[in-house]
């Protein structure tokens, strides 16, 4: 029959008075002096010890209880007092990393029958429980603890275990945590609070923790949010057919997703930690610097055409669109770019360049036969008495000058696409240019009239093409007039400072949104809105301008609302003395 026994002793200012107890404790000195009182207390009523602990916590406790004036040696001889390396104990139930039921209550059946007899109570202090946590098996603890409960039904002993509160850090813990406190009759907090004497103190400890567990509990939620988000985020990346990419400011490489691996051949571990400069071709490498520097502005990159090098060397054309990354203050500490592949487009207007330029030139030929022959016919026909068809072959020859200048400035945009324009330079007075080419479009122009408007009667001298800046003066001039029906001024003005000329043509026609400010400088491209009339051409002849204007080291630009009439002005550098 088992004794019935009750174990009354002081830990900090705690009474234990139960069966099972576990002791939360935050510093092995106070696991040690908690372990030595409970047995030390026994051993002096005359009751029996059993300790299973590691064998410094032993020493320590034994240390303990010889300060207590307890003789341990005498004690251990008379059986009164047992020890047992925590791990060796361990080690004569364990299978499986699991406690085998049949084998615990075998050892222990006996180890406590044993020290029972002759003795009024048996105490054990254990840490066989705290080993397994450390080994990170809470779930064999807790079955331990079990064990532990079912053998205190058939033999009476106390049992006090500990468990350091450190291994419980972290929120994967609490069931664990919770369902070793259920194992116990008996649950004492960790020192920090015990060691706290009056009920005031204890009452604000406890408040002050309930607050603490209530922040902790919000900023887990916030947490969660915030991985949810990251992992959600971190999914579209890696699902992404365009190449992601992140780079410190430095130009380190500090992500590479899945599309980027196949665009650019380096797997993710090749690249973290490397300069984005691999693979940026040898005579691109200074994109990079003008990257970072507008990266530094906080400005955003939106599709930047450009080229780029794979790992096996070849090199792919992407667009690349980057934004600055900011930390929490809004500092900018890096940058995140996406690259997308655009070699098959790149193909397709390689092809469509090719054809154009093929058509156009098997054109040219044809049209100048024609227009000879319609020459020769119309001075044949004006010595004739046939106005009617002498009028019908005027009219053709119209048409026929309308084709050679379509078809010569298609040739032309596939010069530049080749790089193959050629470029007449030569000194000229620009307000001379613009003089000339205004008389002859105002001679056969009745719905606009064009105004010439500068402050200077003198040489505007500019180093060029003087016919190629007559094509940008005439295109300009020609758009003007074709997207301002029905307005009946345009308006030329030629300024200029110490080291820039500049010519503006002034509409009040439709004028352009604000978003396609620089879409239609590219090839072929033409405003067109639902609701928008349509005019005729091609969407060449702004792309050819700025090209033109930039081979003059001058800029070629727009200020326009819709609705409000356009000013197309370009600037070129003085021709110097
Ligand atoms: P297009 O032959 O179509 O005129 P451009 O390259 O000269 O080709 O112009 C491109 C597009 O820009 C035009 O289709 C038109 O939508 C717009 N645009 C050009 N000039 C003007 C202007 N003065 N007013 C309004 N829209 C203009």
């Amino acid at each position: 029959m088992p004794q019935s026994m009750s174990a009354a002793l002081p830990i900090g200012s705690e009474m234990i008075t139960s069966k099972h107890t576990v002791q939360f404790y935050e510093s092995d000195a106070f696991l040690v002096d908690a372990a030595g009182t409970y047995i030390g207390k026994g051993l002096r009523n005359g009751e029996a010890g059993i300790v299973l602990a590691t064998k410094s916590h032993q020493a320590g406790i034994e240390e303990r209880m010889r300060q207590d004036g307890l003789d341990i040696a005498s004690a251990r001889v008379r059986g009164q007092y047992i020890t047992l390396d925590a791990a060796d104990a361990l080690a004569t139930f364990m299978v499986d990393g699991s406690p085998d039921p049949k084998r615990f209550t075998e050892v222990f059946g006996n180890i406590i029958r044993e020290a029972s007899q002759r003795r009024s109570a048996v105490r054990i202090f254990g840490e066989l429980v705290t080993l397994l946590c450390a080994v990170g098996n809470p779930s064999a603890a807790i079955r331990l603890e079990e064990l532990w409960n079912r053998l205190g039904k058939s033999l009476d002993f106390s049992l006090f275990c500990t468990y350091p509160m450190r291994g419980f850090d972290g929120e994967v813990f609490e069931e664990d945590f919770r369902a070793i406190c259920m194992q116990h009759s008996h649950v004492l907090p960790a020192e920090s609070y015990s060691a706290l004497t009056s009920q005031g103190e204890r009452l604000l400890a406890i408040t002050q923790l309930q607050q603490k567990a209530n922040s902790l509990e919000f900023e887990i939620a916030m947490r969660k949010q915030a991985e949810y988000e990251h992992y959600r985020l971190a999914a579209i990346v890696e699902s992404s057919n365009d190449a992601i990419v992140s780079k410190t400011l430095d130009g380190i490489i500090t992500s590479w997703n899945q599309a980027a691996e196949v665009l650019f051949g380096y797997s993710e571990q090749e690249v973290i930690g490397k300069p984005i400069t691999i693979i940026i071709p040898p005579d691109l490498q200074s994109e990079e610097k003008e990257i970072i520097s507008k990266l530094r502005q906080g400005i955003r990159i939106q599709h930047f055409e450009t080229v780029r090098l794979r790992k096996d060397g070849t090199s792919v054309d992407v667009s690349l669109s980057i934004s600055p990354i900011k930390d929490g203050m809004g500092n900018i500490i890096g940058a995140a770019k996406i690259a997308r592949d655009i070699t098959e487009r790149k193909e397709l207007e390689r092809r469509k360049d090719e054809f154009i330029g093929i058509a156009s030139h098997e054109l040219k030929t044809p049209v100048t036969v024609l227009k000879g022959f319609a020459q020769v016919l119309q001075r044949r026909f004006q010595s004739r008495d046939d106005p009617e068809s002498l009028r019908f072959l005027t009219r053709m020859n119209t048409q026929l000058d309308k084709l050679t200048r379509l078809i010569n400035e298609l040739l032309d945009i596939s010069k530049i696409q080749n790089g193959r324009l050629v470029y007449r330079m030569e000194k000229f007075d620009l307000l001379m240019l613009a003089q000339e080419i205004i008389e002859n479009v105002q001679a056969a122009l009745r719905s606009h009239h064009i105004l010439l408007e500068t402050a200077t009667e003198a040489e505007v001298c500019i180093y060029g093409d003087r016919d190629r800046i007559g094509q940008v003066i005439m295109n300009l001039l020609t758009n003007a007039i074709k997207y301002s029906r029905g307005a009946e001024r345009v308006i030329v003005r030629i300024m200029f400072d110490g080291e820039l000329a500049s010519l503006s043509v002034q509409d009040f026609g439709i004028g352009i949104d604000e978003a396609y400010h620089e879409k239609i400088f590219e090839r072929f491209y033409q405003v067109t809105e639902p609701a928008e009339q349509t005019y005729p051409g091609l969407g060449i002849g702004l792309y050819f301008s700025r090209e033109i204007i930039q081979r003059h080291q001058g800029r070629l630009c727009v200020q326009s609302r819709k609705g409000e009439g356009s000013t197309f002005t370009f600037s070129l550098p003085l021709a110097s003395e």
